[in-house]
């Protein structure tokens, strides 16, 4: 019996649809560089070569004695130093050859003139290798366990910290999350075929914020290491960051410190940096204010700060791109959708496609939406005056609160990022992203409030015409949907004044099997 359509024949029709051989012409049939079979340590040194050397069958365990750690050293070769890779900060949009710039290694979040940094990569060395070359290094790494590439971070190390020795790392081998067709979704409620959902939030601490505290943390490990005086970490948060930030410090073993604004987080964030022993201050202000004490703090206190101020976190959440990319065989969406908040991963996305793009492993890039929250919309305002004027707003609540931000640290990167990308901004009420969320939870997604901000967004440009039925169209998720099951709760339950369209409440019913059956025959009625 067909008690769900999802099992209904008619929906058959939801296959699939070939995809035209030529906007994929490689897949399966692509020669396998000789990296696939050998080892899974590569030489970035020596070219690719298809040479028909015999792959060895079997990879023998390492030693008893030796660690991943250890056995990804003894492999490392005397030319694993020879290619020069390198990168430095710079003023945010200043060029390789900046004379402002500043090592890696040293301790400095902003320009002399108070402006935002970039991590600039030396493109040229990068470029004496072609995106070929590219393409199947990175593609050689995935979903293995060689020491530190098994992240989907670190698997494109040449391009995040090049300089940094492995043993310095610090990863939950996160990244390389999962690329969801939202076939359902996409065809019942916007008509397409070709919509996707990329679940950031599916990591180690749930959210994307994986991504970039991988870098910052390993880098603040190497710091240390080179007994640069850091005492500690902290950061000013909305929840996410901070889950990410402790968690990531105490699998190093480096004392985090985290500012969270009181009773505005949910209580699956707020335990993360609890359980994971971060001194947690809970402070009487909102995310703006408790940003403004970490950095007061942090310039009188040895103690490193991890927003997103600081540029490192950017360069490895930019990875997400790249890896959208490797999991389209590298063909480009036309669409990519992303909830703001204090911008940096707009950026981060843009960055990501645009070195890919500059180094030829694509020929183009998506564009790309940045989705604010109407109630935290500085962003989506200034774009609708025409990139005019950009004013600061004061963020009201929102469900969702990892965006509930009223003055972007990263405006001025979110703004390069949509004005290359021939991006657009839109917003979501309160109303509209939860009956999102809700609508795609009920299509068998569990997303978070962010990726519903995200979801709206597409809904708004679908309607008018601007994102097309058959447009390749990424949504970024953000969070996993666990982490805000209260406002899933509130919502269902039909506890959220003026909400609930999509409300599906448990029905109470006695312990008895009349009681229970005449529910089910009601049901089975309703749905026949
Ligand atoms: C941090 C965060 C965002 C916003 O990212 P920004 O880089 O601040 O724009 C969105 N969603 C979730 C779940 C987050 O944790």
């Amino acid at each position: 019996m067909a008690s769900s359509s999802l099992f209904n024949p008619s929906f058959s029709t939801l296959n699939p649809k070939p995809r035209p051989f030529y906007r994929n012409p490689k897949i399966n049939h692509r020669p396998l560089p000789a990296i696939f079979c050998t080892s899974s340590i590569f030489d970035p040194s020596s070219p690719i070569t298809n040479n028909n050397s015999p792959p060895h069958p079997i990879k023998h365990r390492r030693p008893a004695d030796e660690n991943i750690r250890d056995e990804a050293r003894r492999h490392r070769s005397a030319s694993d130093d020879r290619h020069n890779f390198s990168a430095k900060y710079v003023p945010f949009n200043a060029g390789f050859d900046s004379p402002e710039s500043y090592s890696l290694d040293e301790i400095v979040y902003r320009s002399r003139s108070g402006g935002l940094l970039d991590v600039l990569h030396d493109m040229d060395a990068l470029k004496k290798f072609d995106g070929a070359y590219w393409r199947s290094l990175f593609d050689s790494r995935v979903g293995r366990t060689t020491w530190p590439y098994g992240s989907g971070v670190w698997s494109k190390k040449e391009w995040v910290l090049p300089e940094i020795d492995p043993d310095d790392i610090v990863s939950a081998f996160e990244g390389n999350s999962n690329l969801f067709w939202a076939e359902r979704y996409g065809k019942q409620f916007l008509g397409m075929n070709d919509l996707w959902v990329k679940h950031c939030g599916i990591s180690h601490t749930g959210s994307f914020k994986d991504l970039g505290m991988t870098v910052l943390v390993s880098q603040v490990n190497r710091l240390r290491r080179m007994n640069r005086p850091v005492v500690g970490v902290g950061c000013a948060s909305t929840g996410d960051t901070s889950a990410a930030l402790s968690a990531y410090c105490a699998s190093a073993g480096i004392p985090s410190i985290v500012f969270l604004p009181a009773n505005k987080i949910s209580t699956a964030q707020l335990v993360q940096p609890i359980a994971n022993g971060a001194l947690v201050l809970s402070i009487d202000t909102d995310f703006d204010g408790c940003m403004k004490l970490i950095r007061e703090v942090t310039s009188e206190l040895p103690i490193y700060l991890a927003n997103s101020l600081n540029s490192l976190r950017l360069e490895g959440q930019k990875t997400a791109a790249i890896e959208i990319l490797q999991q389209f065989d590298w063909e480009v969406p036309d669409w990519v959708i992303v909830p703001g908040g204090n911008l940096g991963n707009i950026y981060a996305f843009y960055k990501g496609f645009k070195m890919c793009q500059e180094l030829g492993l694509v020929d183009r890039i998506p564009r790309l939406v940045c989705a604010q929250a109407a109630n935290a919309n500085p962003l989506y305002l200034y774009y609708k005056s025409g990139w005019e004027e950009f004013k600061p707003v004061q963020a009201n609540s929102t469900f969702a609160s990892a965006i509930q931000i009223g003055d972007p640290v990263s405006i001025d990167r979110a703004v390069y990022a949509l004005k290359n990308s021939d991006g657009i901004v839109e917003e979501a009420s309160e109303e509209e992203l939860m009956d999102a969320m809700a609508q795609a939870d009920s299509t068998g997604m569990f997303i978070c409030p962010h990726t519903g901000v995200a979801l709206t967004a597409l809904i708004k440009l679908r309607n008018s015409g601007v994102i097309g039925p058959s447009d390749r169209t990424v949504v970024i998720s953000t969070a996993h949907g666990l982490k805000f099951t209260q406002s899933k709760t509130d919502y269902h339950s039909g506890d959220i004044p003026g909400m609930g369209r999509f409300a599906n409440p448990p029905v109470e019913v006695n312990a008895d099997f009349g009681a229970v059956m005449d529910v089910l025959k009601n049901y089975l009625l309703s749905i026949l």
